[in-house]
């Protein structure tokens, strides 16, 4: 190329000398007439060696790297680093692509709630996680944050962050409990924006309620034997009972504590179903054997109401933890005797199996329960009839520990029950394959 341009212009500048001399030559001595001779010779040479130039220069304006049809050899290094360089900026610009759409559908695809804001608490980017939690529709990058939740709590929780601090806040919403963690994003001492997650917590806060009320109804029903057992034994002390009605005043002190060893109890056998601390036996346990010992321990307390025990169905094993097994059959049988008629009650236990379940049902002609009360049953401390069940001893714990122990064997438990007719609580196992 070089040695082009190079002929291109000795070609015009040999052209433009000799076209002058010849016009000179023509005028000779009209020095006017050789002044413009030579200009318009000046401004032939400066268009032909502009137009011969571009001539030669246009192949290199119009070449294409990708497909290069080059005449000059001299270019061919710059073409390939050109064509390199292209490659790499293609695989770069399509992994950062390809990083943005991960990104994008990482966040799409969650179920927290994500939004980054900017320091004027616009929208920077928001995905449907965030929406869907805090239930609103069409807001987006550009729109105020503030249009998601217009709570005084969301707004304070928002303004904090953007005031530089870690900011954490519950709203309830109609959906259920969010926790809003609102974090600054600093570079030197400005706030640049922040970003915020949304986290369903409506499971966490209701465990958290349950715990609250658990701690407090096993406060109370820890206190009320106790205060019994106190005020009777005080008033022995100071001997303020008459001699003959010292044997029922013992009576009343055993039977308090009675309780408060039965209401330990559950509390313990829940408190270890909670934590998960139950350990696995290594072998089945014949879930027939045991409802026949269970069903040995309780024929006194049947017989006291003269209710009829019966089992049937056959001999089936199941792995698992036989103390919690028995606990599950034990409550159940113990509430169709205690919610039984005295004298006309029947408890039934059947031991059965269909393709996919092992059964243990549990059927007593009693005072059945109502449909309002059914769902509730399973509750920690809930017990139906309070006045009703003063008579009656519980701890209002029999059945939390039921569905726990039934949920550790991975099992769930169904109720049928009419008022006045009776219950049957069906509890269903799944069945072991070998
Ligand atoms: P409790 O110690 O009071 O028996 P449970 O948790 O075992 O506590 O039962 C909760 C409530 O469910 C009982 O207070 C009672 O009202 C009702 N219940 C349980 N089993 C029966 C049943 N077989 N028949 C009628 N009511 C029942």
């Amino acid at each position: 190329m070089t040695q082009k341009i190079f002929n291109s212009i000795l070609f015009t500048a040999i052209i433009t000398n000799a076209v002058t001399i010849v016009l000179i030559n023509l005028f000779d001595g009209d020095i006017i007439m050789n002044i413009g001779i030579f200009t318009v010779s000046v401004l032939i040479g400066i268009v032909s060696a502009l137009r011969r130039s571009r001539k030669i220069t246009r192949p290199l304006v119009e070449v294409n790297p990708d497909n290069p049809k080059i005449n000059y050899s001299e270019i061919i290094p710059l073409i390939n680093k050109i064509r390199l360089q292209k490659g790499k900026i293609r695989r770069q610009s399509n992994e950062v692509q390809s990083g943005r759409e991960q990104l994008s559908l990482i966040m799409e695809n969650m179920s927290e709630g994500i939004v980054i804001a900017d320091p004027k608490t616009n929208i920077l980017s928001c995905n449907t996680g965030a929406l869907k939690l805090l239930g609103t529709e069409n807001v987006g990058a550009g729109d105020s944050i503030y249009l998601l939740n217009n709570t005084e709590i969301f707004r304070r929780c928002i303004q904090d962050a953007m005031g530089g601090r870690n900011s954490t806040c519950i709203l309830k919403t109609s959906g259920g409990d969010r926790e809003i963690i609102a974090s600054p994003s600093n570079i030197t001492d400005t706030v640049n924006g922040i970003v915020v997650f949304i986290l369903d917590v409506t499971e966490r806060q209701q465990l958290e309620t349950m715990r609250r009320e658990f701690t407090s109804n096993v406060s109370h029903e820890l206190k009320t034997p106790l205060t019994t057992i106190y005020g009777i034994s005080d008033m022995l002390v100071n001997g303020i009972v008459k001699p003959e009605d010292t044997g029922n005043f013992v009576q009343n002190i055993r039977s308090e504590a009675e309780r408060l060893i039965i209401l330990i109890n559950d509390i313990v056998s829940l408190s270890k179903l909670d934590e998960n601390s139950v350990p696995r036996d290594d072998t089945g346990t014949d879930l027939y054997v045991l409802a026949e010992k269970v069903i040995d321990r309780l024929r006194h307390s049947a017989d006291e109401k003269n209710i009829e025990l019966s089992l049937t169905g056959e001999h089936i094993e199941l792995t698992g933890n036989r103390t919690v097994l028995d606990e599950i059959i034990y409550n159940l049988c113990d509430n169709a005797i205690k919610y039984n008629n005295k004298d006309s009650g029947h408890v039934e236990v059947k031991v059965s199996h269909i393709p996919t379940k092992i059964l243990v049902t549990v059927s007593d002609d009693g005072m059945g329960i109502p449909p309002e009360h059914i769902n509730r049953i399973f509750e920690r401390f809930y017990r139906v009839d309070k006045s009703h069940s003063r008579q009656i001893k519980g701890t209002g714990l029999g059945l939390s520990i039921v569905k726990h122990g039934v949920m550790y064997h991975n099992g769930n438990i169904r109720v049928e029950s009419t008022v006045g007719k009776g219950s049957s609580f069906i509890v269903e196992f799944p069945i072991e394959k070998r």
